[in-house]
C-alpha cells in the first residue's frame, strides 16, 4: 500500500475522532435534548469524519493507476513505438509526451550510430584485407624491405628483411631501428636518409653498394633508400599564424636491399670472359700469323721444318675452332636453336678419334693418353660431333691442368642395368679444391689457383653439361683429390639394340 493511501487512512482516523469528540462535546454542553442517542451521533460523526480519508484512498487509488499505466506505457515505448496517449488528471499525458519525444529522438541517435558502426566495420575489414594483400605483396618481394617512420622506428618490414636482418617480425615493429638492425652502417644510412629529407630531398632515391658479413660469407646489396611522408600530416604544414613551417616529423623512410652478389660475380666473369677469350683468339692467331710469314719469307729452308711449321699452323687452328666452336654452341643451346643430328652411334671410336685428337698436345706436354674401351659394343643415340666435342674439351682440360709427366685415360664402361653408356676421363693433374667441386659446371667458372696453371674461359664444362644433359638426357659429375688428380664422367642412356 503505498504512502498515499497509509495517509489517508490517518487521516480519516482522525479526522473521524476529532469529528465525533466536537460533536460530542458541543451536544453536550448546549444541553440540547437529543432526539438520538450518543451512540448515533457518535456514528454519524465518525462517518463524517471519514469522509476527507476515503476521498484522498479514492484520489491516491486513481493517481496511482495513471502513474501504473504510464510505466507500463513508457516501459512499451521502445518495443511498440508509439503510445497509447489517454487523458489524465494528473497531467501524466504530457510527461508520456515527452518521454515519446526522448525515446524516438535516442532511437534515432542510436539508429546513426549503429549505422556508423556498421559503416566502419565495414571500413575495418577493408582495410584489414588491404593490409593482408600489402603484407602478401611485401612477403613475396625477395628483396628485404623495412620501412622506418620519423621516429626512426620500423612500422613495416617483409619476411625476407627479418630473415636477411635476422629479427622477428612482429615484436620488431615499433621498435627504434638500431635495436633491430645490428649493422651499424645501415642504421646509420636510414638515420642520415631521414635526416636528409629537411634539406629538400624528399622522394628522392639514393643507391648505395653495402657490403655485409654473413654466415662468414660477404654478401654484396644494392641498398635503395626513399625518404618519404610516413603519414599524411606529415607534410609541411605552415603555422596559423604564418610563421613558418612546423617542425617536419613526417618523413620515413623505405630500404629495400637487393643481394647482387651473384650479379657481381657473374659480371667480374664476364669481364674475365672477354678477357680469357680475347687472349685465347690472339695466342692461336699470332702464332698462326708468325708461322705464315716464316714460311712465306721462306725461313722454312728444309722440308721437315716446313711440316714442322704446318703441323703447329694446323694444331692452333684447330685449338681456334674449337674455341669458337664451345662459344657458338653453347649460345645455341641456350637459346634454343641448336640443331641436332642424333644417330644410333657407337661410342668406342669416338672415343679412339678424341684421344687420337689430343695426342699431339699430350706429347707436348709429356703427358700420356691412354684409352680403356669397353669390351662390348655400346651404342647411343646421340649427336657425334657433340659427344666428340664433349669428349674433347673433358680431355683438353685433363691435359691443361696435368703437370709434365702426368697420365691420362679414357674409360669406356657400359652399365646394362641400368642402361647407361659411361666414358670417365681420369687424369693425374692438379686436382680441384672440394669447394669449388659444386661451381665446376656454372658457366665462367674457373678455379682461382688454376688461372696461373693455363688460360680458359670457363665455358667448357658448362657446354660439356648442356650438350649431355639438356640434349642428350644425360648427366655428368666430378670427383677429384687435390694434387692426386680428377675424373669427370658423363652417362648416356644406351640406345636400345646397342
Ligand atoms: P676453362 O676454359 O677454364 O678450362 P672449363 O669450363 O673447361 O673452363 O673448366 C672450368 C674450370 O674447372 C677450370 O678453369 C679448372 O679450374 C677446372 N677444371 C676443369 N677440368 C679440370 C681438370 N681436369 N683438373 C683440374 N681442374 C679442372
Amino acid at each position: 500500500m503505498s504512502v498515499l493511501k497509509w495517509l489517508s487512512v490517518v487521516i480519516a482516523l482522525l479526522s473521524a475522532v476529532v469529528v465525533t469528540g466536537l460533536l460530542l462535546l458541543t451536544t453536550g454542553r448546549a444541553g440540547t435534548p437529543i432526539a438520538v442517542g450518543y451512540p448515533t451521533i457518535a456514528l454519524i460523526a465518525a462517518g463524517l469524519g471519514l469522509l476527507p480519508g476515503i476521498v484522498l484512498w479514492l484520489v491516491a487509488a486513481s493517481y496511482e493507476a495513471e502513474l501504473r499505466r504510464t510505466i507500463t506505457c513508457t516501459e512499451a515505448l521502445e518495443e511498440d513505438g508509439p503510445p497509447q496517449l489517454f487523458r489524465s488528471c494528473f497531467g501524466f499525458g504530457p510527461l508520456l509526451e515527452a518521454h515519446q519525444r526522448t525515446v524516438e529522438t535516442l532511437g534515432s541517435r542510436l539508429k546513426r550510430m549503429a549505422d556508423q558502426r556498421l559503416d566502419l566495420e565495414v571500413e575495418l575489414r577493408v582495410a584489414e584485407g588491404r593490409r593482408q594483400h600489402l603484407e602478401a605483396i611485401l612477403n613475396s618481394i625477395s628483396d628485404a624491405v623495412i620501412v622506418t617512420d620519423a621516429f626512426n622506428e620500423a612500422v613495416l618490414a617483409n619476411e625476407a628483411a627479418a630473415h636477411l636482418l635476422q629479427f622477428d617480425l612482429d615484436p620488431a615493429l615499433r621498435q627504434p631501428i638500431e635495436h633491430i638492425v645490428a649493422d651499424p652502417t645501415l642504421v646509420k644510412l636510414i638515420k642520415d636518409t631521414r635526416e636528409s629529407s629537411y634539406a629538400g630531398s624528399r622522394g628522392r632515391r639514393r643507391h648505395i653498394e653495402h657490403r655485409m658479413g654473413c654466415n662468414g660469407r660477404v654478401t654484396v646489396y644494392d641498398v635503395t633508400l626513399t625518404c618519404v611522408a610516413s603519414s599524411p600530416t606529415g607534410a609541411n604544414t605552415n603555422r596559423a599564424d604564418g610563421s613558418g613551417p612546423f617542425l617536419d616529423v613526417g618523413a620515413g623512410v623505405i630500404t629495400i636491399l637487393r643481394d647482387i652478389t651473384r650479379e657481381k660475380e657473374i659480371a667480374e666473369m664476364k669481364s674475365e670472359f672477354v678477357s680469357s677469350v680475347s687472349h685465347e683468339l690472339r695466342t692461336p692467331l699470332a702464332s698462326i700469323k708468325a708461322y705464315m710469314e716464316m714460311l712465306i719469307d721462306g725461313e722454312a729452308a728444309d722440308e721437315q721444318t716446313q711440316a714442322e711449321f704446318y703441323h703447329i699452323i694446323q694444331a692452333e687452328t684447330t685449338r681456334l675452332s674449337r674455341l669458337i666452336d664451345n662459344i657458338l654452341n653453347l649460345s645455341r643451346i641456350e637459346s634454343g636453336v641448336v640443331r641436332v643430328q642424333r644417330k644410333q652411334i657407337a661410342l668406342a671410336p669416338v672415343v679412339k678419334e678424341a684421344v687420337d685428337i689430343m695426342q699431339p698436345q699430350g706429347r707436348a706436354k709429356q703427358i700420356t693418353l691412354e684409352e680403356r674401351p669397353c669390351l662390348a659394343a655400346v651404342q647411343v643415340l646421340a649427336d657425334r660431333d657433340m659427344i666428340l666435342q664433349v669428349l674433347l674439351n673433358l680431355m683438353g682440360n685433363a691435359v691443361k691442368y696435368t703437370r709434365a709427366g702426368g697420365h691420362i685415360t679414357v674409360v669406356l664402361s657400359a652399365d646394362e642395368n641400368e642402361r647407361l653408356a659411361r666414358i670417365a676421363v681420369i687424369d693425374t693433374g692438379v686436382g680441384v679444391p672440394q669447394p669449388d667441386l659444386p661451381h665446376l659446371f656454372e658457366k665462367f667458372y674457373r678455379v682461382v689457383s688454376h688461372r696461373k696453371l693455363a688460360e680458359g674461359t670457363g665455358l667448357g664444362l658448362n657446354l660439356v653439361k648442356h650438350v649431355v644433359e639438356s640434349v642428350h638426357g644425360g648427366s655428368v659429375s666430378v670427383t677429384s683429390e687435390i694434387g692426386k688428380g680428377s675424373a669427370f664422367t658423363f652417362a648416356l642412356p644406351m640406345a636400345e639394340n646397342g
